[in-house]
């Protein structure tokens, strides 16, 4: 069937919310063209459906679809930052990266592949995820095309334990493998959201080893949204930046449908705005992970989800325009 889409600025964009209902037609992100509807593309949303590398409750593999029926009710334009994301950057819906299931090794080395092929010639790419481990084939590939990458990691969570029950590649273990292979540009890299109970004290030295500086969950107060996107700014400077989002940086009662919920988190609002704040920045790629459906209600997380994703896109566009 012919869908009328919204067109702009020589771009494919949504399908019209005005001619045809939100509840109706293909699930793609925000209703966008698949990648095969159009000729090329400046920015790329892919799925990435692996959930073999969590630890506690798992789910995330359903997570890519789920954010796309979340994100039905996202309109063309975005005032906050004054941008409209689909309209002069040509956005597309790469579908799924096809994962190993039962090998995280051959999964690491299929995504690899994919965000590679996807980020070629300096595009943009956002990931819906699948569980955190994700995040280390995506940081290799474009540390390949940008070198080391200073990565701004969202999350409850440090993620840079060394291996589970001797298993290195685990949704716990991304960033401190990310370290190892010269992934990162450690000066500038840092954390945001941390919090709750850690196995000891030596979790937290071994983690500024690395480089990395921390924003907890318990300065948000403190310092709000601005002052935090001060620090990151401040952090990252002109460096090629990732950003990756671990849905469990907001507290559960704003995203429910996690696989490792800690409480005192933070609001979706407040991490809306802070992605905001990446306007300007040389952002290169960006996730947003740990996305359980078993777990959500009322599409609570993916909602937050889905406009995290439209938040990044509208990054894209700004830095593009
Ligand atoms: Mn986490
Ligand atoms: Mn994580």
């Amino acid at each position: 069937m012919h869908e009328p889409r919204v067109n702009d600025g020589g771009t494919v964009g949504p399908v019209d919310g005005l001619q045809v209902p939100r509840f109706a037609g293909h699930s793609t992100f925000a209703r966008l063209p698949r990648r095969e509807d159009v000729e090329a593309f400046d920015v790329a949303v892919v799925g990435v459906p692996f959930d073999s590398g969590v630890t506690y409750r798992p789910g995330a593999r359903f997570g890519p679809s789920h954010i796309r029926q979340g994100s039905r009710l996202l309109r063309p334009y975005n005032p906050a930052l004054d941008v409209s994301p689909f309209a002069g950057v040509q956005v597309v819906d790469a579908g799924d990266i096809a994962a190993n299931p039962f090998s995280i090794e051959d999964a690491l080395e299929q995504i690899e592949a994919g965000v590679r092929e996807l980020s070629a010639d300096g595009r943009n790419v956002v990931l819906l995820g699948g569980d955190h481990t994700v995040t280390l084939p995506a940081l290799r590939a474009l540390k390949a095309q940008h070198g080391p990458i200073a990565l701004v990691h969202f999350d409850a969570h440090l993620d840079t334990w060394d291996t589970y029950f001797d298993a290195p590649f685990t949704h716990g273990t991304p960033f401190r493998r990310a370290w190892q292979e010269g992934l990162l540009d450690a000066d500038h890299t840092m954390h945001v959201g941390i919090r709750g109970s850690l196995y000891s004290r030596d979790d937290l030295a071994d983690d500024a080893s690395m480089g990395f500086s921390i924003v907890p969950a318990r300065d948000l107060d403190r310092l709000g949204a601005d002052g935090v996107v001060e620090r990151v700014r401040e952090r990252v400077g002109d460096a090629p930046v990732y950003i990756s989002i671990d849905i469990d940086v907001l507290d559960p009662g704003f995203a429910p449908g996690t696989g490792t919920p800690e409480a005192g988190g933070l609001t979706s609002r407040e991490l809306l705005e802070m992605v905001r704040g990446f306007a300007g920045a040389h952002v290169v790629g960006a996730d947003v992970v740990e996305v359980s459906p078993p777990y959500d209600h009322a599409e609570i997380t993916a909602i937050a989800a889905a406009n995290l994703a439209y938040e990044y896109c509208s990054v894209f566009a700004w830095n593009r325009r």
